[in-house]
């Protein structure tokens, strides 16, 4: 992507905007798939099913082109992975190509990443800040303090660069004059960010953090994981961290030549007051409690995905951040942006996002009751009805039509005329042995009930995942607990027949009733195996910031199976069906 000169940012300008859009939400639509098929009439993949230059209308753009999965996609993306330039998805310069994650789906999937999606991007941020901005205000000259990590990019053999859709945010000429013209530097040298070493990396973010603390104007990571996962790391290398500042000479941890420079240069001498300051708070914190606004005094609030798969991590980040609002970083996938919390005061658990209608051509799969995809057709932007739940199907301008992305979501009222919706689940299940249905939202609520047992002994979930055995006649579903500390065998049994009971599915509980579903087992891990679990997904790519706890371990992935099975401590069978 050229450089470009990035607009200089006026909130009321781009609230004034988003309004405008919202009112026309439909037209505005419209005109967005009009131009996404005028700029991509050469692609081969759109001529194939009949669209040329002259389709622009909605209803036969959706007669010709049939509904996809990433699945259906694979073999056109891979060829552009291995270089080939030919129009295949889009006619449009592809520079590079996005992985996503892999943690949600199970497997790494390639995604095109263009200018636009570049500056859809940058467009959401403006928004979501603006909004923020509204409500919390942050001072001028202030930063952010920001977890975020590039990881590796890698040249495809066709000469592509490859890498997580953050990375190839990150690596755009235009993200740093987009994240200062909305007052969100960040404290950390680009050195560190860009740092092979994520361990490295994150002790770095905090020790820049902690540099900067009087100008920290708010706290962020993509993913309410990576707050938690950060300062859990804190409570560990904190008296390392102050080390550092009071001798100003950096730990001889950070062993990456061009990370030690940036952060040498930082410290710039001993700082035996800051260091002092800092030892004073950590040491009067109460099990650390408010960590967040001692460290950092001016911070304003706490950002991130806190939604959905990341709700789990919501308690001890409010623990971290005493005081301070949470506020719900915005809705998208390395598919692009879909969605902008124009509702910064709510909280996690109600938090909802406005589809901002220019970011893509957006449809909506209706789902019944069960989750299962109803014979009707998908329904657009603005025909969706409140209450229903529906998977959505975006049409982008980076090669994607019509492509369901596995997400369901609620519609829970509308901000003009755009709908406001709430993020629910993945939309694949991830626990069914025979006729029971369950999905990750499932799993949570059921870890949920069971983990009230748990506090009642004042010792938390760390994290959790799961798997179906079928090893076992019948089949049975393995829940794999890491907890913060000591307890009796009788309290976690308690758990384990209450997470066997919180599956409320009709499917699950009749097939426990007459046992063609074996009686639920907890396993309870060592501190630290999911750690080592992150660290593998790490090992393979994955990017620390987009990183997701994968709830369902399938039998394929045997490695992970293998740490968590390696790390088993207890195991106990539920006796709630007898
Ligand atoms: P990735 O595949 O790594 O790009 O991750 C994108 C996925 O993360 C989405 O498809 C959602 O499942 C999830 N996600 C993104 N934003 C949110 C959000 N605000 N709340 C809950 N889940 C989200």
């Amino acid at each position: 992507m050229l450089e470009k000169k990035v607009e200089t940012f006026n909130m009321n300008r781009v609230i004034d905007e988003f309004e405008e859009m919202t009112r026309n939400a439909d037209q505005v639509q419209k005109q967005t798939l009009k131009e996404i098929l005028h700029k991509n009439q050469s692609a081969i993949y759109l001529q194939n099913f009949g669209i040329n230059g002259n389709t622009t209308d909605p209803e036969a753009f959706k007669a010709l082109v049939p509904l996809v999965t990433d699945l259906d996609l694979e073999p056109y993306i891979k060829r552009m992975v291995d270089g080939d330039t030919s129009p295949i998805l889009t006619a449009l310069p592809v520079p590079a190509i996005s992985l996503s994650s892999g943690t949600s789906q199970g497997r790494p999937k390639f995604i095109p990443f263009t200018d636009e999606l570049m500056e859809n991007t940058l467009q959401l941020f403006r928004t979501a800040f603006a909004f923020r901005n509204r409500d919390f205000p942050i001072d001028d000259n202030g930063r952010a303090l920001q977890f975020i990590f590039s990881s590796k990019q890698y040249i495809s053999k066709g000469g592509v660069p490859v890498g997580t859709a953050t990375t190839n945010v990150y690596r755009n000429p235009n993200f740093k004059a987009g994240m200062k013209s909305i007052q969100s530097l960040c404290c950390s040298p680009d050195e560190v960010i860009f740092s092979p070493d994520v361990h490295q990396a994150l002790y770095c973010h905090l020790l820049s953090g902690i540099l900067f603390r009087d100008q920290v104007q708010y706290v962020f990571a993509s993913f309410a994981h990576g707050l938690v996962h950060a300062f859990r790391t804190f409570e560990q290398l904190w008296e390392e961290i102050v080390t550092d500042i009071e001798d100003g000479v950096l730990s001889s941890r950070i062993t990456v030549p061009s990370v030690r420079t940036a952060m040498a240069k930082l410290l710039s001498g001993p700082n035996p007051e800051l260091a002092e300051t800092i030892r004073t708070k950590c040491m009067s914190l109460s099990n650390w409690y408010g960590l967040i606004p001692a460290l950092f005094p001016n911070s304003k609030y706490v950002y991130g995905i806190m939604t959905g798969s990341m709700e789990p991590y919501v308690k001890k980040l409010r623990h971290y951040a005493g005081e301070l609002p949470l506020v719900s970083h915005d809705y998208g996938s390395s598919e692009g942006w879909i969605a902008a919390n124009v509702r910064p005061r709510l909280s996690p658990e109600e938090a909802t996002f406005a589809v901002v209608p220019n970011l893509g051509y957006f449809e909506f799969l209706p789902l019944s009751e069960t989750g299962e995809t109803e014979e009707r057709p998908p329904v657009g932007l603005t025909e969706v009805k409140i209450g229903q739940e529906y998977e959505v199907v975006i049409t982008n301008y980076a090669g994607l039509y019509r492509y369901r992305l596995g997400d369901v979501v609620k519609i829970v009222g509308f901000y003009n005329k755009t709908p406001q919706l709430k993020f629910i689940c993945r939309r694949n299940l991830i626990l069914s042995i025979n006729i029971d249905k369950n999905t990750e939202r499932d799993l949570q609520m059921s870890v949920e009930s069971a983990a009230k047992r748990l506090a009642e002994e004042k010792i938390e979930v760390i994290d959790f995942s799961s798997h179906v055995d079928v090893k076992t006649e019948p089949g049975h579903y393995v829940i794999y607990w890491e907890i913060s500390g000591e307890t009796e065998d009788d309290v976690l049994q308690d758990c384990c027949n209450c997470l066997d009971k919180g599956f409320i599915d009709a499917g699950y509980m009749s097939s426990r009733k007459c046992k063609t579903i074996g009686a639920l087992e907890l396993r309870v891990v060592e501190r630290g195996t999911f750690r080592k679990v992150q660290e593998h997904f790490l090992g393979i790519g994955s990017s620390a910031g987009q990183f997701k706890m994968p709830r369902c371990v399938k039998p394929s992935n045997v490695k992970v199976l293998q740490i968590l099975c390696d790390n088993v401590v207890s195991r106990f069978f539920s006796t709630a069906f007898g």
